[in-house]
């Protein structure tokens, strides 16, 4: 997650504004500064239209009778984020729309419901799609599960407020005080609050619980995640199925709108028809070329592995300053893909109903003449760069000979050059927890 910025103090200065500077990041492919900040700082973007830059952002639009405002921040962020807000208008929030049920989109929903007990305003109403009583319900079924998961997956991001560090480790998941919705939609909501009309779109992407909105008298989209400044979020191995094709279908139909605005809620917000358009059309068309090719390919008879090591998506495409794979990626995209047109078989017989992984271990290790032995191989594999296949024979190694200290060091040692090598959050989290002597165990 290299940050090597290409504008000057005093460029950035000029480009300070939000809209100014993701023109220029886009039209000059600036791939490598930072967009996706955590300022807890709140910008207008256009009369009467703000965006609070937090993890994930809070984006507001004034009306006459109160602000209507997508996203709440994660339970961390939420009371800076409304104290931002405050500084900006002092109107009473009428209507909050969640973009999804992300504990980094409603997690802030208390500090809301607070501020306006505290200013004896009504409390806001609160919609979102219908699904998401489903994920709020699911998230309290597997609440040790996902608290171990965000702890593996956030713990190399930095500079960003996080869900992950948010409380104690007795804190649930899904906090007990996230406002439920009160208003709920399958397909579509046409809302007017006061003199400004919102359309509500569901659709599947990042999560089968996900809306976007077209704000007509502003020529606005607010897209939640649909677009997040890096590669889609549509492959995460930790977490259920997504939906690379609806996604894309999604971001054409944004598209078609011709928005002048758009607002995310990670990254910058994006103003101009045609630039809006270019970025919307990349990030459809990566997704369109990862999904048909798989499907192509499964069509064809061809088992997991050998989509996996032959599907890729462009390195031009990967170097756009909004599609850099360094939260998610494309590997990762293909695996759900599979997953959601066919099943988790991958395809290869031995692993329909495979050994445990300790009696093959063990047995690959005495086929070798000792664990030791492999270790060794799996020194040999990183040194010449084959890090997959090191990680898979230091695996056996110390699955094989869990205690003994020498194989554990060479195993943390060869993880640690893995992580230098992946691009991705993602990736890196896991491969780097891997460098624990349970790291590779499922929960850490
Ligand atoms: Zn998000």
């Amino acid at each position: 997650m290299a940050v090597a910025s290409v504008l000057c103090d005093e460029e950035r200065r000029k480009v300070s504004d939000l809209i100014s500077l993701s023109a220029r990041i886009i039209d000059e492919g600036l791939a490598d500064e930072l967009t996706n900040r955590a300022t807890q700082e709140l910008s207008e973007v256009a009369p009467g239209v703000a965006v609070v830059e937090s993890f994930g952002h809070c984006v507001a639009f004034r009306t006459d009778r109160g602000l209507v405002v997508f996203d709440t921040s994660n339970p961390a962020a939420g009371r800076r984020v409304v104290q931002a807000l405050r500084g900006w208008s002092t109107e009473p929030v009428h209507t909050i729309v969640y973009t999804h049920g992300h504990l980094d989109h409603v997690g802030g929903s208390i500090a809301f419901v607070e501020d306006a007990h505290e200013r004896g305003f009504p409390r806001p109403t609160f919609v979102a799609n219908a699904a998401i009583r489903e994920r709020f319900a699911r998230y309290r079924l597997t609440d040790g599960w996902n608290r171990a998961i965000n702890r593996r997956q956030f713990r190399s991001r930095r500079n960003v407020g996080m869900v992950g560090d948010q409380a104690s480790p007795r804190m649930h998941f899904l906090p007990d005080d996230v406002s439920p919705p009160d208003i709920v939609f399958d397909q579509t909501l046409a809302m007017s609050v006061g003199n400004l009309a919102f359309e509500l779109h569901h659709a599947r992407g990042e999560t089968d619980d996900h809306l976007w909105a077209w704000v007509p008298e502003r020529r606005a989209v607010v897209c939640g995640d649909f677009l997040i400044w890096n590669f889609p979020n549509a492959g995460n191995p930790q977490k259920v199925q997504r939906y690379p094709g609806e996604w894309a279908t999604a971001l054409r139909q944004m598209a078609a709108l011709e928005p002048e605005l758009l607002l995310p809620a990670h990254g910058l917000p994006i103003g101009g028809r045609e630039r809006i358009a270019r970025v919307l059309g990349d990030v459809a068309s990566a997704l369109e070329q990862l999904v048909d090719e798989v499907v192509a390919m499964m069509n064809a008879g061809e088992p997991l592995d050998s989509i996996l090591h032959s599907v890729a998506v462009p390195d031009e495409v990967l170097q756009k300053p909004y599609l850099r794979p360094m939260y998610d990626e494309p590997e990762f995209v293909i695996r759900n893909i599979w997953r959601l047109y066919g099943g988790w078989w991958d395809g290869n017989p031995a692993r329909l109903k495979p050994p445990a992984d300790g009696e093959l271990a063990t047995e690959v290790a005495d086929l070798a003449g000792g664990a030791a032995t492999l270790a060794e191989r799996a020194q040999d594999a990183a040194r010449r760069g084959r890090l997959r296949l090191a990680c898979q024979l230091v695996e056996w190694a110390r699955q094989a000979s869990s205690e003994d200290p020498e194989i554990q060091r060479v195993a943390a040692a060869i993880y640690e050059a893995r992580v230098s090598g992946e691009t991705s959050l993602m990736a890196r989290a896991i491969f780097s927890a891997a460098k624990e002597p349970s790291g590779s165990a499922p929960t850490t």
